[in-house]
């Protein structure tokens, strides 16, 4: 799923920020000596040439800002807002913490409680495009109250992301959104693109042979979900955990953050929510999960189960209750 961030801009320190770091993107070079190798190389990938438009926000008093933007992951969308309307919009390319990005690029301000902080919780972004829709229109949109206000950095739950980007989609304003053959033609035919396509295939391909290998040492596993025997070609290392969301440790921690899937339903069961692994072991099924053969096939080999791998491996656990925490679709309002 995708999610929206609302960003408040209208204020003076935004507007600056707006202009030094996202009109006028940061160069790599700027950034290599203050963020982590991996970080690096992912914020290379998304902007080969060299130019990073990047967003930060502060933790704030009470460190509220931090657990909203850990849900965010590249491919999520940014909105700023201010004076009552939403101004601007852009895909995600990374997520990132830089306490040292961050003070070289804003320097420090106190919080309302006079704590000096900085804009460390990163993000970079594509080119924001231009738009312009009122906060009522938005509101009426995604079913907030009338009068709603965006005060301060939010991520909107899943509901309210897919109809605000549906309203994106329907003002042909989503950053993601081909318009026409022409647009497309373009798109691919961008070297870029194709380069860019190579490489990302080639480094998944590296780091998934080598979990699943770690996972499957011989011809045939078991499904970490279903329990089922397969081929190794038919299974999948998934990260419990979305990959993008994982910091650097957290990748390395290949028993407990990985665990087997099958292609045959199981890895996009779970990689799509509709599948989580509660505080005690057992399976959740989501309730928005389809009728029919998907429904038949959960009631067949998950509904009423317990997980072994989270048995087996207490490591994982923390890992599967973010998942059940962000990934897993609950009903609007539940
Ligand atoms: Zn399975």
């Amino acid at each position: 799923m995708t999610r929206v961030a609302l960003q408040p801009s209208a204020n003076a320190l935004s507007q600056a920020h707006l202009a030094a770091t996202v009109d006028r993107p940061v160069s790599i070079d700027t950034l290599r000596p203050l963020v982590g190798e991996a970080d690096l190389a992912a914020l290379r990938l998304a902007h080969p040439d060299g130019l990073v438009p990047v967003w930060g926000t502060r933790p704030g008093e009470r460190r509220q800002m931090v657990s909203r933007w850990l849900r965010l992951a590249a491919g999520d969308v940014v909105v700023f807002a201010g004076s009552g309307r939403l101004s601007r919009t852009a895909v995600i390319t990374h997520v990132f913490h830089s306490p040292e990005a961050a003070a070289h690029l804003w320097g420090h301000s106190p919080t309302a409680n006079g704590d000096m902080q900085t804009w460390e919780y990163m993000f970079s972004m594509t080119t924001p495009i231009d738009i312009d829709i009122e906060y009522g229109v938005m509101n009426d949109a995604i079913g907030r109250a009338p009068g709603a206000q965006v005060r301060e950095f939010t991520v909107l739950p899943e509901g309210e992301s897919n109809a605000l980007v549906a309203l994106l989609e329907s003002l042909e304003a989503a950053p993601h959104r081909i318009n026409s053959p022409e647009e497309y033609s373009e798109l691919v035919a961008t070297p870029a693109f194709e380069q860019l396509e190579q490489e990302v295939v080639s480094l998944r391909r590296a780091e998934q042979g080598y979990l699943r290998k770690l996972l499957v040492p011989g011809p045939f596993g078991r499904c970490s979900l279903c329990r089922r025997t397969f081929s190794s070609e038919f299974l999948v290392a998934a990260h419990i955990k979305r990959r993008s969301q994982c910091s650097a440790e957290e990748k390395l921690d290949f028993t407990n953050i990985a665990m087997l899937n099958c292609r045959f339903g199981c890895d996009e069961l779970f990689g799509r929510g509709f599948v989580g692994v509660g505080p005690d072991g057992a399976f959740h099924i989501s309730t928005q999960l389809p009728g029919g053969p998907s429904s038949a096939y959960v009631d067949e080999y998950l509904r009423g189960a317990t997980s072994e791998h989270w048995s087996k491996n207490p490591g994982s656990r923390r890992y599967y209750a973010h998942h059940l925490a962000t990934d897993f679709r609950v009903s609007p309002g539940a």
